[in-house]
């Protein structure tokens, strides 16, 4: 059988002293080999010369509806208290169109940066409504040729001090959503939030994810809460948790328990390192607090860790462009991790791991999987971390979704 196309010449992340090729048929991966035969009929080939090529990265946490916003925004103090209010401020000029307008340009840099999946927070209350949630599953059809979107509502304001939402968010589970988040640290009965969470959990059928723990003060957890509800429901598996930075105020012996803890309850956790160092330890003026939450520690307890975006260029994270790659190198830089297979085990915290986070079946370039394949200009994983390897290309289902040619130096004649 002829392929339709045949990148030539990869190395595939995790096997990376190996040259390959990839034979891609029908948009799914259909050969991989050392040196594939192709006859008359086969497509075009892709020479990759060596590059890395990994399934795409997985954005596990994303808030495309509220992102772009900064020139809407005045912020003096930089806390997260006050990036709330002032996002709930500017949300209710929000427009369907206008949120679809900015989650596009949103979508359009992590094209580019070679995401492929994503799952992205919407906000559903009162004042917003279901336009957030019906803006983004027009962005989630209409860019589902290039990145699948999984649509995860939640209540940012608080559920049960809030009347009316609850409402909303059936609303949005019965008409599109694909699972269900929360937000304790924002409403008045946290606990009474995270139960309500996992019954609606539980009659859609859906995972969770939440915003936890998202301060410095390790004296308390919402984590205990939540992990006891993932088991008694046997949710294991089923459950992420977003920020707790709180995780980064604890001891080793502390933070061992916790990672025992997570791991018993199938509990995964994403952390979000550019929001978090930006929102955490406001009140130092020298020696300021990192406020990450220490993802690698956790991996040795066989926690499921992801490392990811949030939010662009909002009160929250005033910066981004959607490269999961340069988050991967920052948590790198913040948590102090140097040697190769501790740079390589970042490049899993934004590949595999959250694959495993959101239980894609079908996630990695092997036979009869998607032909979901990035390159990066890189020849092995480290370096692709270590160096900010720039993505070449990407293609969704054996279709190219972008292309950049290799930057070239124009030296002087001679
Ligand atoms: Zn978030």
């Amino acid at each position: 059988m002829p392929f339709d196309l045949v990148l030539r010449s990869g190395r595939i992340a995790g096997r990376d002293h190996e040259l390959v090729d990839i034979g891609v048929r029908d948009g799914r991966v259909a050969a991989i080999g050392p040196r594939l035969e192709t006859g008359p009929d086969s497509g075009r080939d892709i020479a990759l010369d060596g590059r890395l090529v990994i399934p795409g990265f997985v954005e596990t946490h994303i808030h495309l509806d509220k992102s772009c916003i900064s020139d809407r925004c005045t912020c003096r103090t930089g806390t997260l208290q006050e990036a709330i209010e002032s996002v709930a401020a500017a949300k209710r000029a929000f427009t369907e169109d206008d949120i679809y307008a900015r989650g596009r340009r949103t979508l359009e840099k992590a094209i580019v940066q070679g995401t492929t999946r994503m799952r992205t927070h919407v906000e559903v209350d009162p004042r917003i409504g279901l336009k957030g949630f019906h803006a983004v599953r027009r962005l989630k059809r209409d860019f589902a040729w290039a990145v699948e979107i999984e649509i995860c509502v939640f209540p940012q304001e608080g559920l049960l001090n809030d009347p009316g939402c609850d409402e909303l968010l059936v609303e949005a589970c019965e008409n599109g959503a694909d699972l269900i988040g929360g937000c304790p640290y924002t409403d008045s009965d946290p606990h009474g939030q995270i139960a309500r969470i996992f019954d609606l959990a539980k009659r859609y059928d859906f995972d969770i994810d939440f915003h936890l723990d998202f301060d410095l003060d390790p004296s308390w957890m919402h984590l205990d809460e939540v992990c006891r509800q993932a088991e008694r429901r046997g949710w294991g598996g089923r459950v992420a948790i977003g920020h707790v930075t709180k995780l980064s105020a604890l001891d080793h012996a502390a933070l061992e328990t916790v990672g025992r803890k997570l791991a018993h309850a199938g509990v995964a956790l994403t952390v979000l390192p550019s929001t978090d160092l930006f929102l955490m330890g406001r009140g130092a003026v020298h020696s300021v607090p990192r406020g990450v939450a220490p993802a690698h520690r956790l991996l040795d307890h066989g926690v499921i860790c992801s490392l990811a975006t949030n939010n662009v260029l909002n009160p929250f994270t005033p910066f981004g462009d959607c490269s999961l790659l340069r988050m991967a190198n920052l948590y790198a830089n913040v948590a102090q991790l140097g040697q190769p297979d501790q740079i390589q085990a970042c490049l899993e915290m934004v590949t595999s791991h959250p694959a495993k986070l959101m239980n894609l079946a079908d996630y990695g370039i092997a036979v009869g999987n998607p032909a979901d394949i990035v390159a990066l200009d890189c020849t092995d994983s480290a370096s692709a971390v270590a160096e900010l390897a720039q993505p070449l290309l990407a293609m969704k289902r054996g279709r190219m979704s972008f292309s950049r040619p290799k930057a070239s130096i124009n030296w002087p004649a001679v």
